[in-house]
């Protein structure tokens, strides 16, 4: 029997489950990378995106190489005639692969008609297996985050003492909303100057024409674990201790705020989520951090990233297709060119996607999603957007974050809410409302922000479904107070503003 291993994109780590289990005879086992280019031609993904993922697993095959593995890389047109040819090549009889967490691509490996056996090893990149997951959600009524993320505190006894939170809190989001002041200087950032290799990836990108979208000259994402090493190592240092503080904060032209900027490597397997969560776990307790960064970092780590997983494996394949509030307006073509908007916040989230492949989260769910959201897009192809337009856009994340979390598509499945906002709430927490050619408290003239006559065109016209999700009464209390002749001004602004063509906004 001679086995064969399959490294996919997304697992570059040399201690993922189907490399550590043929470890012991590595010089025997044949190991495959592909680049299909027929997959990269899928979605108009962000070139950043192409170039962080073939660059990254070039390197990684030297590095299994250097380790003295067997590895082929192969540049193909389809996944399917590389990989015969390399079985036929190396007399496989067993093709090995760790399992992918991604719905799409557990499908088509089943489905692929090979010369040889295909076994799944479990995956070992998240915290929580399927099972485990799914043993804690059956047992529960609701499927509530906080309470996974508590479960997972104990599980894996992280800012624990004995059996309590450190410093008698489990959460400390309340000192994590601060509004940004005028002074905020955020720290520079680590970037890394494409070596040769990624060069290489961005001319080879360059030549085949996959995608139009996202500056490709820009990259400067790391590439290796070491780099990625780096970046962590850099955001433990430079930026947690204000992490909490500033979390939900936007300004013009700080892309990075003090987020950590570890997504991409930590999706594709260069970073191990245990490993970051130790770490800064580790830099709590050497330099005495304040409690609210470090706790509402690890909470997204261990709570947020493990949830949206979770809840990824458990729910039904059928969760893609969800449209609850049965939204049906297209895509703006704005997204696709951000230049061409005049609503600030959109804009300035837009061009730096375009640029760099990354917006923190409250630009992606309370700027980009809630504007999708209050003007009634379609959920599956503002998804189709994200999952095209980020560096770190897997199907695993999209579904649960732009589906449930930021379109509420699922009915409430995931959240107790819809995540929806008036220009308030972007005024409150960023600089973008000042310089915009809207007026952030008008909501019935030509001037109004776009942002506030949709936000109660949205409320007024899914009433009666938020009528059952408690946390809305507030709101639709509020609602009630607004005069009828001010909704119908503002149902008519929303009307008007998908009738005058989305390109003019
Ligand atoms: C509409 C929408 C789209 C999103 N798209 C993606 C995506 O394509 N890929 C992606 O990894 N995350 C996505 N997220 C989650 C989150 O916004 C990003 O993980 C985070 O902004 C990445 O930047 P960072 O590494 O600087 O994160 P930080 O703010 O520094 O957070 C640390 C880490 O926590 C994890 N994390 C935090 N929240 C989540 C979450 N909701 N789901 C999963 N992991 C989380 C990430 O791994 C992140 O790197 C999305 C959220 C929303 C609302
Ligand atoms: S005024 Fe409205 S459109 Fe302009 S930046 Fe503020 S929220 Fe965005």
């Amino acid at each position: 029997m001679t086995i064969g291993i399959w490294i996919l994109g997304d697992r570059l780590n040399k201690l993922q489950s189907s490399l550590t289990t043929y470890q012991y005879q590595k010089n025997k086992t044949p190991v495959i990378l592909i680049e299909s280019l027929n997959y990269a031609k899928q979605r108009p993904y962000h070139q950043q995106k192409l170039v962080l993922i073939w660059s990254a697993m070039r390197h990684f095959a030297a590095e299994l190489k250097t380790d003295g593995w067997s590895v082929s890389y192969e540049i193909a047109e389809d996944f399917i005639t590389a990989l015969q040819q390399w079985i036929r090549k190396n007399q496989i009889t067993e093709l090995v692969i760790t399992k992918p967490c991604d719905r799409p691509s557990y499908n088509y490996i089943q489905n692929l008609d090979l010369d040889c056996q295909i076994n799944f090893i479990p995956d070992n990149h998240f915290l929580w297996s399927q099972e485990e997951f799914s043993n804690w959600a059956k047992s529960r009524k609701g499927l509530l985050m906080e309470d996974f993320y508590r479960e997972g505190r104990k599980k894996f006894n992280i800012l624990m003492e004995e059996n309590r939170p450190v410093g008698g809190q489990w959460n400390y989001d309340k000192q994590n909303r601060k509004p940004p002041n005028k002074n905020l200087s955020p720290p520079k950032r680590l970037w890394f100057e494409p070596d040769a290799i990624t060069q290489e990836v961005i001319e080879w990108i360059k030549s085949q024409h996959l995608s139009k979208y996202g500056a490709i000259e820009s990259f400067n994402w790391g590439v290796t674990r070491e780099q990625a090493q780096q970046i962590l190592d850099h955001f433990i240092t430079e930026c947690l201790p204000n992490f909490g503080t500033y979390q939900d904060a936007m300004i013009t032209g700080e892309y990075t705020m003090w987020h950590s900027l570890i997504s991409p490597y930590l999706n594709i397997g260069l970073l191990h989520p245990m490993e970051v969560i130790k770490a800064v776990e580790t830099a709590y307790y050497k330099h005495d951090l304040p409690i609210n960064s470090v706790e509402g970092f690890i909470r997204q780590v261990l709570g947020w990233r493990e949830y949206m997983h979770g809840i990824y494996q458990y729910v039904d394949a059928d969760y893609l297709n969800y449209n609850w509030f049965e939204h049906n307006r297209p895509l703006p073509q704005f997204f696709w060119d951000g230049n061409t908007t005049d609503m600030n916040c959109l804009k300035q989230s837009l061009t730096q996607v375009e640029k760099t492949g990354y917006a923190h989260h409250i630009q992606r769910l309370m700027v980009l999603s809630n504007f999708a959201l209050i003007a009634g897009i379609n959920p599956q192809e503002i998804e189709n957007w994200f999952h095209s337009a980020f560096i770190d856009a897997y199907d695993w994340v999209m579904q649960t974050n732009v589906l449930g979390m930021g379109q509420f598509a699922d009915g409430g499945i995931l959240a107790s809410k819809p995540y929806a906002a008036s220009a308030n709430y972007i005024n409150k927490m960023s600089d973008y409302c000042s310089n915009c050619k809207y007026n952030k408290s008008d909501r019935l003239t030509d001037k109004a922000c776009p942002f506030n006559y949709f936000y109660w065109d949205f409320i007024s016209r899914h009433r009666d479904k938020l009528k059952s999700l408690s946390r809305m009464n507030l709101i639709l209390g509020n609602l009630k107070r607004i005069p009828e002749a001010e909704l119908k001004q503002m149902n008519l602004l929303a009307e008007q503003w998908w009738e005058n063509g989305t390109s003019n906004h």
